[in-house]
């Protein structure tokens, strides 16, 4: 049996440690509401131990899996007698599935190595559906020899694993790829908002749009399911897509590169972040153009 441990049960975090619920894992869960990692433990009911702290959570665990909203939120949760440095031990691999930041994430494996703990970012892709399916793109930025070793921890919920390069990396890639995904939800909500206006069913529209050049997954699922529905499901949150493109934002200007679009959408969504709250999901950026046009998509 390999000993894991999972903190951070959240919409996308509890589906991917369900799948460490079970042999030839031992899985040990921490959450901040502690009542939520009780109810993961009693609906797994396979002796999954929910621990007290961060750190009651890393002793004795080979590899320690967080998923939580920010590396800033990780990094919060190493010190302290309760935290995470607290109770790892050396020769541990931290596995970071967090959406995170590359220069943050880099901070935390240099704080980790200096105790001879491994570090990997590891962010993920394939939203809920493919957490709960075992699914999940996961790409991970480090030594090839740490992304050797946690594979078969990330098979557990992942089904392309791929190494983008050294620590942050991933990170990187994450918020370049989750960047393009606020692009394509922007324009095609943009579009049909004016499409709708002139007149156009939207539904009639996608009809065209997804057999011809513009179309996008956006176009193909998420327009159809959740805005022409209006049932907008909550499974990532747009505070969250804020943050990833943000970070995009930020790696294109650290990098010295050009970037209008990605600073002009990182703008976007920080101001619809800050209309529609906390708890919308990203795909309700969309209510945002509905707002400012005066037309609902459906
Ligand atoms: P949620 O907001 O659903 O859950 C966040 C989790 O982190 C909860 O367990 C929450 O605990 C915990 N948490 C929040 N703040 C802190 C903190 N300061 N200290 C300790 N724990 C904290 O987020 P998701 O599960 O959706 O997302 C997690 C990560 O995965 C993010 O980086 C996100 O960008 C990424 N992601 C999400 C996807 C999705 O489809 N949802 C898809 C791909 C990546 P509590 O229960 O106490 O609130």
């Amino acid at each position: 049996m390999t000993r894991v441990a999972f903190l951070g049960l959240g919409a996308i975090g509890a589906p991917m440690a369900r799948h460490l619920a079970q042999p030839p894992y031992e899985l040990a869960v921490w959450n901040r509401t502690a009542a939520k990692a009780r109810t993961f433990a009693f609906a797994a009911g396979t002796g999954v131990r929910v621990a007290k702290s961060p750190a009651d959570a890393a002793r004795g665990a080979e590899f320690v899996l967080l998923c939580l909203p920010t590396s800033q939120d990780v990094d919060a949760l190493l010190d302290g007698a309760d935290g995470l440095l607290a109770g790892v031990a050396r020769g541990t691999m931290v596995i970071d599935c967090t959406s995170g930041d590359p220069a943050t994430s880099r901070r935390i494996a240099a704080r980790l190595a200096a105790i001879g703990v491994d570090y990997i970012d590891a962010p993920v892709s394939g939203g809920t559906s493919g957490a709960e399916k075992g699914t999940l793109t996961v790409m991970c930025g480090g030594d090839a020899s740490l992304f050797e070793r946690a594979t078969p921890v990330l098979r557990a919920f992942g089904e392309k694993i791929v190494l983008c390069g050294p620590t942050g990396s991933g990170d990187a890639v994450k918020a370049v790829n989750n960047a393009l995904l606020a692009i394509h939800v922007w324009a095609a909500g943009e579009g049909l908002a004016a499409l709708t206006k002139a007149g156009v069913s939207p539904a009639v529209a996608l009809d065209v749009i997804n057999s011809s050049s513009g179309m996008s997954r956006t176009t193909e699922k998420l327009i159809p399911e959740r805005v022409l529905t209006r049932a907008f499901p909550r499974t990532f949150r747009l505070a969250l897509l804020d943050k990833d493109v943000a970070i995009a934002a930020g790696v294109a200007r650290e990098q010295k590169v050009p970037s209008p679009l990605l600073q002009l959408t990182s703008e976007l969504f920080r101001v619809a972040h800050a209309m529609l709250g906390e708890e919308a999901d990203h795909v309700e950026a969309i209510r945002a153009i509905e707002q400012w046009a005066g037309v609902e998509i459906k």
